[in-house]
């Protein structure tokens, strides 16, 4: 899989590139790459250039592939998450992504401290209104802001956000710049710091960099094109 060597090191070049494009330090940016669907021999390859955030959307998948895989890897839950996987979500990622209403949060604090451990959670926000997507509207950002503040075990470190696919640079530019506002904002109202912007994939992460991104969620231009069907 000697193309995934080479994906990943134009990528994380392109990345660096990005980073100086906005005057920010290469190291500001770290690459989360999304290994959904794709078999463990891809995630290997990738491991083996030194990469070791990988990024999930379905519990089961990544709780199958970390039992087998390296245990210095940082699985990072990206999907949405039903209360019924949140236990064994917080058991096996480091990160989740995808924290999106009031109620799921306070599941993921909960369970996390009857299980011990203590994953970094962001809040998923819909910045483009679209129905497909999860993400909690930006009108809640208060509520979020108070339920943040009062997580025990968990430490709510940012917020993340998908852009709608194929709009113009500037509408691109709406979406993650509002994601950067809104956090401006909940971190003032909670008190939290929130230093993670997760936003921008394949299609769209230089952008998402030029706007603040400290965690790119790339899979396609890494591992190539997905069969939805495995
Ligand atoms: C699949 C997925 C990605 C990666 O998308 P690519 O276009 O393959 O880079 C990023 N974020 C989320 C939430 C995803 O589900």
């Amino acid at each position: 899989m000697e193309y995934i060597k080479e994906n990943l090191q134009e990528i994380n070049e392109r990345i660096e590139s990005a980073t100086k494009k906005t005057g920010r330090e290469p190291d500001s940016v770290r690459l989360v790459a999304v290994s959904k669907y794709f078999p463990l021999e891809a995630i290997l390859a990738a491991y083996d250039c030194g990469q070791l955030v990988f990024g999930e959307n379905r519990v089961q998948e990544m709780v199958d592939k970390a039992k087998v895989l390296p245990e210095d890897i940082k699985w990072h839950m990206i999907g949405h998450l039903q209360s019924n996987k949140v236990k064994a979500t917080v058991e096996c990622a480091t990160c989740i992504h995808s924290a999106d209403s009031v109620k799921l949060l306070q599941r993921i604090d909960r369970l996390a401290g009857e299980c011990g451990t203590t994953p970094d959670v962001l809040l998923e926000f819909n910045m483009s209104g679209e129905e497909s997507k999860f993400g909690i509207d930006a009108s809640l950002a208060s509520k979020l802001a108070t339920a943040a503040a009062k997580c025990k075990n968990v430490k709510v470190t940012g917020l993340m956000t998908m852009a709608p696919f194929g709009v113009p640079e500037d509408e691109l530019n709406n979406v993650f710049g509002g994601l950067r506002e809104l956090r401006d904002q909940i971190s003032k109202e909670s008190g939290l710091k929130l230093p993670e912007l997760s936003m921008g994939m394949s299609g769209d992460f230089e952008t998402a960099i030029g706007q603040g991104a400290t965690l790119v969620r790339i899979g396609t231009a890494i591992f190539g094109k997905r069969d939805y069907q495995r």
